[in-house]
């Protein structure tokens, strides 16, 4: 595929104006790509790419991956989805819409440009996991019909579809699974519990724990985890994933409350909520494949992600 005229890399990232599409976007600008963000702002925020507008090297453009695009480039990523259970399960037809049209629409430009094409997959293909830690293998522990079925689900039927546009149109593709990532530029009212704990703790409000908060995450510092997506995107065989991106050190809900109060010096107390259904029991990804394939491990502890990720929270409340 020729680049631009002046022998420029031309990317998409779709979602880039996301929580993790918008530091991924940095990261390609800062390579020396030209950028093309391609966003519905359903859950993204174009604040999180204010400092390029005006840049020569980056373009926005709204729209919606259930539809069709046609554009020319070299390489394609694609983020496009709410992650968060709260923004996922508002309108979960569209969720299911756009991780599987979204993924037709995306691998069928993948195949008519004949680029490669990163598809950001997630942990939750394991459900609520049997098999602890989770290795790539394990095939999962998905209600079909539960209340986050629909982002489980869509995320499933996407790999399936990046997996049969690899084997039937020899698409070349590179699948991560990406655990709990937090850091700057999550939305304050977002819903996951990172921001939700932080945001709390800030304004000594209650910190809303769901069930006991014995159920456990594994906490990825975002710039680990696009460290992550550059080495899987730049391995040079054919090997398509899917591969685990995450921090293997596991936390309970509960230690992560006490933490972000302890850290915050705040006066908030614990109170106890409904768990919501289905929610995972336990979660830490098995992170050996990316390890021997592309050399990537994280290296934040998450005191220090918490440590920046509060130093935001607090600069835009
Ligand atoms: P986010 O909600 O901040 O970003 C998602 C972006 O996709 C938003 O900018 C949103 O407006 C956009 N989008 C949603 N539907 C769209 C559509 N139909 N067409 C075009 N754009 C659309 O979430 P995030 O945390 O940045 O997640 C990015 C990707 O990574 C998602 O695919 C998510 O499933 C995956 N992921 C994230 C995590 C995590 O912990 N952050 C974990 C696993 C997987
Ligand atoms: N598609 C797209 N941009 C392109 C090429 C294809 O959005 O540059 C969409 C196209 O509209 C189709 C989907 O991708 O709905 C799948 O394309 P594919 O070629 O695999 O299937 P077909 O067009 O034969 O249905
Ligand atoms: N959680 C919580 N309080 C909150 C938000 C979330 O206790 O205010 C719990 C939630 O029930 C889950 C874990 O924290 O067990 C992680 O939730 P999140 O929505 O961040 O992501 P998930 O891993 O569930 O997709």
């Amino acid at each position: 595929m020729a680049r631009n005229a002046y022998g420029r890399k031309r990317t998409l990232v779709t979602g880039g104006a996301g929580f993790l599409g918008s530091h991924l976007i940095d990261r390609l600008i800062e390579r020396g790509d030209e950028v093309l963000c391609v966003d519905n702002l359903f859950t993204g925020d174009k604040r999180n790419l204010d400092h390029l507008v005006g840049h020569p090297r980056f373009e926005f453009m709204r729209h919606d991956v259930c539809f069709p695009l046609f554009v020319e480039v070299d390489e394609i990523w694609n983020l496009a989805c709410p992650a968060s259970p709260v923004h996922y399960q508002h309108d979960p037809v569209q969720t299911t819409k756009t991780s599987v049209h979204g993924a037709i629409n995306m691998l069928g430009l993948a195949k008519r440009l004949g680029v490669r094409i990163f598809q950001a997959s997630t942990s939750e293909v394991y459900g609520d996991p049997h098999v602890h830690p989770q290795q790539e293998q394990y095939w999962g522990n998905v209600n079909p019909i539960g209340i986050r079925s629909c982002y489980d689900e869509g995320k499933r039927c996407a790999e399936t579809l990046f997996f049969d546009y690899h084997r039937q149109h020899g698409v070349e593709i590179k699948v991560a699974r990406i655990f709990n990532t937090y850091g700057p530029r999550m939305h304050p009212s977002d819903g996951r519990v990172v921001s939700n704990f932080i945001m709390q703790a800030l304004r000594n409000e209650p910190i809303t724990l769901y069930g006991e908060g014995k159920q456990t995450r594994s906490f990825c510092y975002v710039d680990d985890l696009i460290d992550g997506f550059l080495a899987l995107m730049a391995t040079e065989d054919d090997r398509p994933g899917p591969v685990n991106i995450g921090n293997p050190r596991e936390f309970t809900i509960r230690q992560l409350a006490e933490k972000v109060i302890a850290m915050t010096g705040s006066s908030s107390t614990i109170v106890e909520r409904p768990l919501p259904q289905d929610d995972p029991l336990q979660r830490k990804p098995d992170i050996s494949l990316a390890k021997e394939w592309f050399g990537w491990e994280p290296n934040f502890a998450l005191e220090q992600g918490l440590d920046k990720t509060i130093a935001y929270f607090k600069e835009i409340s």
